[in-house]
């Protein structure tokens, strides 16, 4: 079992000055709490955070990273607390630790393989902060290394694979490139024994025969580089097990097709000695030009920097060379910034470039950071600015934008599940509709049957799908609504004009009508008219053109009088919100100044307004009312109808008349009814610029002999 002695050794090795207390601290805690347990190696429990914690000193990390790896099971395994370790060993431990620990309690589901790459972004979401990965990725790694200790070959083969479909991408993602062999190479064995097992025999086999070639071709390129007083070092190494494996898969060669099963390596001093020495190199042996890469003057973004040459070889064969200088070749193979394998095909993304930058920084420069808060900085990360990763119930993960809520959660598992959404856990516990979901929580839906959508959740989801949907529910309902609506002030308007509006429905009329329009059905009709597209007199007016012409005449007569300030925008109102949108004027309640009053969005008209206990504003649909106002500086007029009650008298209507205009208000109609209860009734339209002036004509009114009753009525007809 590795002792402490021998990684605080190697941490005085690379960071001779720094302060390893909080690392002794740590062994004397994790001894303690982990004491008792065991490995089912059968060794303390406590070899594995000190193996854990060896690998990140190979990796040369800083003191609190080696601190967190000895702790890193004690949450999980121990009755130690997040707060236990925050007050022993400080913030930034325990916020590694507890990374760890949230890490080891993602569900591990069986469905892995197809939502791996989920996963693997997922883990590098949540762990805000690098060393959380590393971490990780050596546990990981050494329990891989003691596998052979699991009883269950079914087990052994599951974590195997889980590690091949995880662990060894966001080892090769880091650029950390020996930690994804080693990895790869023990979960090969666990995961396909056979084929582990032939490509073994095979390499073995080939190792004999191919003893003398190496040697051939080192003894040539020796040669050759001593010809061009070029001192270097050259190494000759075989291919792994699964590397071999993954490109006789992927281009379905056999075994001895496989021509690079052994790469050399040469090794010099300075970077024109590297490009020399491919210059010998092509001298001696015929290079294949596409095969040729420049990782010197172009390096990868994870800093890898070599020349990559292949060429034919002594026997014929292609022999694949790398070339670079020691320091090169010790940012790929020490620390952190290990091997950044060519064969890696995958294109390096800017994240991961700049990610990679920072580890070397942090490899580098540990020792410059005075300031705790400002090495903190430099260690978080957020690989995935835009996205979160959370998980169904069956452990599945869903990707959804940042700021999301459980409503988008809802629409994105299905359109009926967001439209029946009453409720919502997250992590077991009930939440808010508008709760923002984070990466790593488990989000289940709460659904009611035939439960609608709410047009406020319009105001919180960020969703495509979610608002699309949320909004196609609305129109459909708005058609629904404006079509009753529409049938009702049709049916309305035709018995005025003792036409039945079924009847015209029934013999194809209404079709005919709709037809002319552009509609496709006679509900599509009826819809607009309801949607204030269509006026229920131009639909009659094309089933019965005998009677328009006596609708037309009116209505001139009308437009005459008010069309001028129809046309006018803001007619001393004021729309919430909204400027310069076209208003107009209620027929059914006549708003005046000083009534309370409600606008109602048309569609394609303006706002309607009404007065707030209009019958009508009763029936429509909340949400297209909006609230409006009068301005303070209104000088309109507006029509206001009254009814007025008297005994029935002769020259009344001039008395009346003479009122009305001393305020300065003019008539718009007039008409007289006689009862035969000797009671008169006059029905005034007039024109007044506010209820203050219509209630001062009203009380004159009211003085003038025989004048019973007046009233303000809502609609003169
Ligand atoms: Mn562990």
């Amino acid at each position: 079992m590795i002792r402490i002695t021998d990684i605080l050794e190697k941490i005085w090795e690379y960071n001779p000055e720094g302060d390893t207390d909080v690392i002794d601290r740590a062994y004397i805690y994790s001894a303690q709490v982990h004491d008792g347990q065991m490995r089912l190696s059968g060794e303390p429990y406590l070899s594995h955070p000190l193996e854990v914690a060896d690998i990140l000193a190979d990796m040369r990390l800083d003191a609190d990273s080696i601190a967190a790896a000895l702790l890193h099971d004690v949450i999980e395994d121990t009755p130690a607390t997040k707060e236990d370790i925050e007050n022993m060993f400080g913030p930034s431990v325990a916020h590694i630790v507890s990374g760890v620990t949230k890490l080891s309690a993602l569900p591990s589901t069986t469905k892995i393989s197809q939502q791996a790459e989920s996963l693997r972004k997922m883990i590098l979401a949540m762990a805000d902060d690098i060393r959380v990965v590393l971490i990780k990725l050596a546990d990981r790694l050494h329990n891989m290394r003691t596998l052979n200790y699991h009883r269950s070959p079914k087990k052994q083969a599951g974590i195997a694979q889980e590690t091949l479909d995880i662990y060894a991408p966001i080892a090769a993602r880091l650029g950390i490139f020996w930690i994804k062999h080693e990895l790869e190479e023990i979960a090969f064995y666990y995961t396909m024994r056979d084929e582990y097992e032939r490509i073994h025999a095979m390499v073995n086999r080939a190792k004999d025969e191919k003893e003398n070639y190496i040697q051939e071709v080192n003894e040539k390129l020796l040669k050759k580089m001593k010809e061009m007083d070029l001192t270097c070092d050259i190494k000759g190494r075989y291919k792994q097990h699964y590397s071999i494996y993954q490109k006789m898969m992927s281009q379905s060669l056999e075994f001895n097709e496989v021509y690079d099963i052994v790469a050399f390596r040469i090794i010099l001093d300075s970077v024109p000695q590297c490009y020399a020495a491919m210059g010998a190199i092509h001298s001696l042996w015929k290079p294949i030009y596409y095969k040729i890469k420049d990782y010197i003057g172009n390096p990868k973004p994870n800093m890898y920097q070599s020349i990559h040459t292949t060429v034919v070889g002594p026997r014929g064969e292609r022999v694949e060379i790398q070339i670079r200088t020691s320091d090169m070749d010790q940012i790929a193979e020490s620390g952190i910034a290990a091997h950044w394998s060519y064969k890696e095909g995958t294109k390096v993304d800017e994240s991961t470039g700049e990610l990679f930058a920072w580890i070397r920084k942090l490899v580098e420069n540990q020792e410059n950071y005075n300031d705790p808060d400002e090495f903190l900085e430099n260690v978080r990360i957020d690989l995935y600015p835009d996205e979160i990763y959370v998980f169904t119930p069956q452990g599945e993960i869903k990707i959804l934008p940042k700021q999301a809520t459980p409503v988008d959660f809802a629409y994105l598992i299905h359109t009926e599940v967001g439209a029946q959404c009453t409720g919502a856990k997250v992590n077991g516990k009930l939440v808010p509709l508008t709760q923002l979901l984070k990466t790593g929580d488990k989000v289940s839906i709460i659904t009611t049957k035939d439960h609608n959508p709410s047009p406020d959740w319009l105001n919180f989801v960020k969703t495509v799908k979610a608002k699309t949907k949320i909004r196609a529910w609305i129109n459909a309902q708005e058609k629904e609504r404006s079509y009753s609506l529409g049938r009702e002030m049709c049916e309305k308007t035709f018995r005025k004009k003792n036409q039945s509006f079924n009847a015209l429905v029934k013999s194809g009329e209404m079709m005919r009508v709709a037809e002319i329009f552009g509609f496709k059905s006679v509900d599509d009709l009826i819809a607009n008219v309801g949607f204030g597209k269509l006026t229920p007199l131009q639909v009659l007016s094309k089933a019965k053109p005998e009677l328009e012409k006596q609708e037309e005449k009116k209505e001139s007569i009308i437009s005459k009088i008010v069309g001028r300030r129809k046309k006018k925008s803001t007619n001393g109102i004021i729309v919430e919100g909204l400027n310069d949108i076209l208003v107009r004027f209620s027929k059914c309640c006549n708003p005046l100044p000083g009534d309370s009053i409600i606008g109602y969005i048309t569609q394609g008209q303006g706002v309607t307004i009404h007065r707030k206990n209009c019958l009508n504003v009763m029936k429509m649909s909340d949400e297209r009312q909006i609230e409006v106002q009068w301005s303070d500086n209104f000088t309109e007029s507006y029509p206001a109808s009254i009814k007025v009650r008297t005994d029935d008298r002769f020259g009344l209507l001039a008395d009346i008349a003479s009122v009305i205009s001393k305020y300065k208000s003019n008539i718009l109609i007039a008409k007289t009814e006689t009862k035969e209860t000797g009671v008169g009734l006059f029905y005034f339209t007039i024109l007044v610029g506010s209820t203050d002036q219509l209630r001062k004509i009203m009380t004159d009114i009211r003085k003038v002999k025989k004048v019973m009753d007046v009233k303000r009525i809502v609609k003169n007809d």
